[in-house]
């Protein structure tokens, strides 16, 4: 089945939603006989995963030769069964395109070009580059608030990148990093979903989805917000569109109508930046009318626990806030607790303490009429979306980064975990909260903790205020201990014992009080102080907010390095347009490697399934997969470090890293998997780790993906005996091969099943046991109902239940000692409305408090301007296409996509264009007060004005993935969006800020 240019074009053009369906894999028939083809050509067949989205879609291609001969979707894969989208099916033209660099390369200081180097140069320049940048860039004492700390640490390199490459890559990564005492450790997460992970945890114990993609069919409604998925996430789309044959209703609540509102049953416009007021209006309603579910209230959530009576919220400000700093003292966000510690309860739901009570009244303000005027959307549609909300049940909510890109974007996520505590639709078959990511492993590279302040398995990395292991444990917990320590195990081997507090002490330590995210490393190198960059899979050049301070940045190193599989508009900056590259005097190395296709390894989707991709065609020219280089990388930087007797240099001397040359991936993954370190024998689950130093473990998440020595990420077995999808031997999932997080909390409180129909996990009582179709999400399956350990739903929150309010708790065990601890946002334990830094309103709810107040904004006030309302009237909203992922390195080097769609455009509602005097096809000028870039218009009825605060607003919008490299070149979109952050994780408000549109 050989797909050309003319099939391609025509079958994506025909199908409108991204969809690759009739002629390339949903004809299952057509497509054995065609794999038969190319047996009897006696090509060499191979399965993989698809390289953009976190759907995980998995393919089969052909290789004769050594190149790739056919790609296509694999029948037997659980999500897309067959399918592929158009990007999916677009992948094939990489490993064969003449675009991609076939050797390492060099650019030397103020050069105008490129000279192809040898591997051997290429790895021992980039070693030197990191070495040279840490060892003149050593911190080793710090001294803060008064008081010197042992740091260990640099802040000159910068350590970017992780969600395009495997697990095991992300894995070395981020080993290499911390061996090397890096402060600025961060990837293509940040700026996608940096937000889910702390919203999810805060209310439910853990960060990640919490359904499946297959899970999906169960559903009777499906409430989309903030995501286009018809484009985005195509595959995900096939669930729904079973639900929806059986009958299931679909809610689409987008800033525009996109091919997503096509196929939903209700479709409702918000102004971005809104979704708080919307929500909060939906939590109101749900609790003013009783359509909560009490009895799961009662049994899963913290709704009847007591709140500190000093908690306050006042005119737009909780209790304890510090306008100073722009943060909170978080104290008076506690629960009122007893003796031992525990949060005291009540049997009164509308006790006025009551975490419920306090909800209630918070949200009062929220009237239908506020969420209306705040968001344009219509009285009537929002009740609309509320009565339907209650009406069908189970529900699920789905989302993407048109809720995380934002500065209360974890406060816009909180809201759908409240939403869900109150409906009773968490845990259970068909409900939950599903994160759509958007990169195939950016699961796994924030699994990994490609982040500056996490260690693999979400564990705090240590700053200055927990800089032993003593204080480390006392704010995180034992529970958290445990895994810390398998992990150093895995790090440092025998070299991390008791005695030396399991090496915790080499570890670099950073200072609490900075962000070290991804944008503020561009901001240290425009001053001077990060020197080098190592930059793999990821392209800020395009995909940073505020480019021109990449553009400083990048100009202002020493060094850089960028590893990927074309060369990208970050490594050829001083090729940009209007660029003078004898004034820039970075030298860059640029290190070719292997497309997906190419290289072996295990990747994670959306819904947490490990799986295992195989290698198929050799790599163009010299290019070599990123195992392979991190792999001699390392090894080099050890080799130069190897005679230094320094004591910041231990800590590399000590790691443990012996990789083989060949299979390093599975001996990596192994790795991450855990050892009895006793035995010799791969862990098989979680619960066999110890915290004595007899265990190890890369990645505690991960125990059990290698369990009895097999690797399961390879499995691919197709049955279910459920019949609701849960498919438990296709693949691996974290935790311990669970498909539905919390899903003790789909029983009543005597383990019964709340809904036989969709029935996943119960209590044996006559084998006094927890069983079910999937693996039960409790502490231990013999702990019964009876036990405390049988009504802990959400065990992973230190209060075992679902939190309506994150409130800050820590749970004591019997001699005092922090067990465990739950997490609670910086700016609020319950989600408040603010406006966008860049508005075009005044804040409805407080007119004092606009904005977040934990937001600091601009951090460098003549590179980030506020732009106002005056001078640039409309609200600019970019995201993503069908066609162009991404930054669009790999897609617009693809040129059926670039046929498909050609160049950037912005996107004007028909009535401004109307008084603009702007038609389709003309170019214009989008301008905001960090920059201008012209692209052509493209008029539409897709975002209508909205009356906000009485006032006709207008939303233009933008897709954000051009630059100045591939077939398809275009301004980028991000020299005019804003790099403000939300306070929590530092993500950029890509969705909302302000410009001005002229006909150019
Ligand atoms: Fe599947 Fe996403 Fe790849 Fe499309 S882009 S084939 S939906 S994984």
């Amino acid at each position: 089945m050989y797909i050309n240019r003319r099939d391609f074009i025509k079958t994506a053009g025909l199908t409108g939603i991204g969809f690759v369906f009739a002629d390339f894999g949903f004809d299952i028939p057509k497509v054995k006989a065609a794999t038969e083809d190319f047996k009897l050509t006696k090509a060499k067949e191979f399965t993989s995963v698809c390289h953009f989205c976190a759907c995980g879609c998995g393919v089969i291609g052909h290789v004769r030769d050594g190149k790739l001969i056919n790609l296509e979707g694999a029948t037997d894969h659980i999500v897309n069964e067959g399918s592929l989208c158009s990007k999916g099916v677009g992948y094939a033209a990489i490993p064969n395109s003449d675009q991609r660099p076939q050797k390492p390369l060099y650019r030397a200081p103020g050069s105008d070009h490129w000279e192809e180097i040898s591997w051997d140069e290429a790895i021992e320049r980039s070693a030197k580059s990191l070495k040279k940048a840490r060892d003149e860039n050593w911190t080793e004492k710090e001294t803060i608030d008064g008081k010197e700390y042992k740091v260990n640490r640099t802040d000159a390199i910068g350590f970017i990148g992780g969600s395009q490459v495997n697990n095991e890559e992300c894995y070395l990564l981020v080993k290499m990093a911390r061996a090397l005492g890096i402060a600025f450790i961060d990837n293509q997460t940040r700026v996608c979903h940096s937000a889910t992970p702390p919203a999810l945890n805060a209310g439910f114990g853990r960060g990640a989805m919490t359904n499946s993609w297959t899970d999906l069919r169960n559903t009777q409604l499906v409430l989309i917000e903030g995501s286009n998925i018809a484009e985005c996430h195509p595959m995900g789309m096939k669930g729904i569109m079973m639900a929806k044959e059986r009958g299931a209703k679909i809610i689409h609540v987008d800033t525009r109508f996109t091919r997503t509102s096509k196929i939903a049953d209700l479709h409702v416009q918000v102004r971005p930046g809104t979704d708080i007021a919307f929500l909060g209006s939906i939590i109101n309603y749900i609790m003013e009318n009783k359509f909560y579910n009490e009895e799961f209230m009662l049994t899963h959530t913290n709704a009847y626990h007591l709140i500190n009576k000093d908690f306050k919220f006042d005119d737009g400000i909780f209790s304890g806030f510090d306008g100073k700093s722009h943060s909170y003292e978080r104290k008076t966000w506690g629960y009122q607790v007893d003796a031992a510690g525990k949060p005291i309860k009540t049997t009164d739901l509308n006790h006025p303490d009551s975490v419920f009570s306090k909800l209630k009244e918070f949200y009062k303000r929220y009237t239908f009429e506020m969420a209306s005027n705040i968001s344009g959307a219509p009285v009537e549609k929002i009740k609309e979306v509320a009565d339907m909300l209650v009406k069908y049940q189970p529900g699920v909510i789905m989302y993407a980064l048109g809720m995380t890109q934002h500065t209360v974007g974890v406060q816009n996520i909180r809201c759908f975990t409240i939403v869900q505590l109150l409906m009773g639709n968490i845990g259970r078959s068909g409900a939950g909260v599903d994160a759509m990511r958007g990169q195939p492993n950016v699961q796994g590279s924030t699994d990994f903790g490609i982040m500056y302040q996490y260690f693999p398995g979400y564990l705090s990395y240590p700053t200055h205020k927990t800089a032993t292991l003593e204080e480390w444990t006392k704010d995180n917990g034992t529970v958290g201990r445990k895994s810390l320590v398998n992990l150093l195990k895995a790090w440092l081997g025998e070299n991390a014992t008791k005695e030396n507090n399991f090496g915790f002490d080499l570890l670099s330590k950073r200072n609490g009080y900075h962000n070290d995210s991804l944008y503020v490393s561009f901001e240290k190198a425009v001053e001077g102080i990060v020197k080098c960059m190592y930059i793999t899979g990821q392209n800020p050049q395009v995909t940073n907010a505020n480019l021109s301070i990449v553009d400083k940045g990048l100009a202002n190193l020493d060094s850089l390095i960028v590893q990927d599989i074309f060369v990208t508009e970050t490594a050829a900056f001083w090729q940009r347009p209007g660029c003078d590259a004898s004034k820039i005097q970075t030298e860059v190395i640029f290190l070719p490697a292997a497309s997906y296709l190419e290289r072996e390894g295990t990747l994670i989707n959306s819904s947490r399934m490990i799986q295992w991709r195989y290698a198929g065609p050799n790599p163009p020219g010299d290019a070599k997969p990123d195992i392979e280089i991190c792999n001699h990388l390392f090894k080099k930087v050890r080799e130069l470090y190897k005679d230094s007797t320094q004591e910041k240099d231990q800590i590399i001397q000590k790691w443990t890293w012996n990789y083989p040359d060949k299979d390093t991936a599975e001996t990596v993954l192994k790795e991450i998997n855990g050892y009895d370190l006793k035995t010799g024998k791969l862990l098989n689950k979680i619960g066999e780790m110890k915290d004595d130093g007899s265990t190890s473990a890369g990645l505690w998440l991960y125990a059990g993906v290698f369990g009895n020595g097999i690797n399961k990420s390879k499995r691919r077995g197709g049955t279910d005996p459920s019949k609701l999808g849960i498919f438990p031997e296709f693949a691996y999932t974290w935790p311990d091969n669970m498909r539905i997080l919390y899903n003790r909390a789909s029983c009543d409180k005597n383990g019964k099943p709340y809904d036989e129909k969709r029935k996943l996990v119960w209590w044996d009582e006559s084998a006094k046991k927890w069983d079910g179709y999937d693996v039960p999400d409790v502490p231990n399956i013999l702990d019964g109902p009876a036990t405390p350990n049988g009504q802990k739903p959400f065990r992973m929150a230190s209060e075992g239940v679902g939190r309506l309010f994150a409130a800050e708790h820590k749970d004591l065990d019997a001699t005092m000692q922090t067990r465990d601890h739950s997490y609670t946002p910086v700016d609020g334990p319950i989600p408040e409305f603010y406006e966008p830094i860049e508005s075009p309103t005044e804040n409805a709810l407080h007119e004092k408090v606009k904005n977040n107040p934990c937001v600091i904004y601009p951090r460098i006030p003549e590179l980030q301007k506020i732009g106002t309302k005056e001078e640039f009237p409309y609200v600019l909203c970019t995201s993503g296409i069908a066609e162009h992922w991404c930054s669009g390195a790999v897609t617009r080097n693809v040129p059926w996509l670039n046929e498909l769609v050609k160049e950037p455009f912005v996107e004007i509602p028909v009535k401004l264009a109307a008084q603009l005097s702007i038609k389709s096809g003309i170019d214009v000028k989008v301008r905001s007060t960090r920059g201008e870039i012209k692209v052509k218009a493209m008029v539409t009825d897709r975002a209508k004005p909205l009356m906000i605060n009485g006032v006709e607003t207008f939303m233009v919008w933008m897709p954000y993935g051009w630059g100045f490299k591939g077939l398809s070149k275009g301004p980028s979109t991000n020299y005019i969006t804003i790099d403000a952050l939300d306070p929590n994780i530092q993500i950029q408000e890509f969705k909302a800020c302000l410009v001005d549109v002229k006909k150019a």
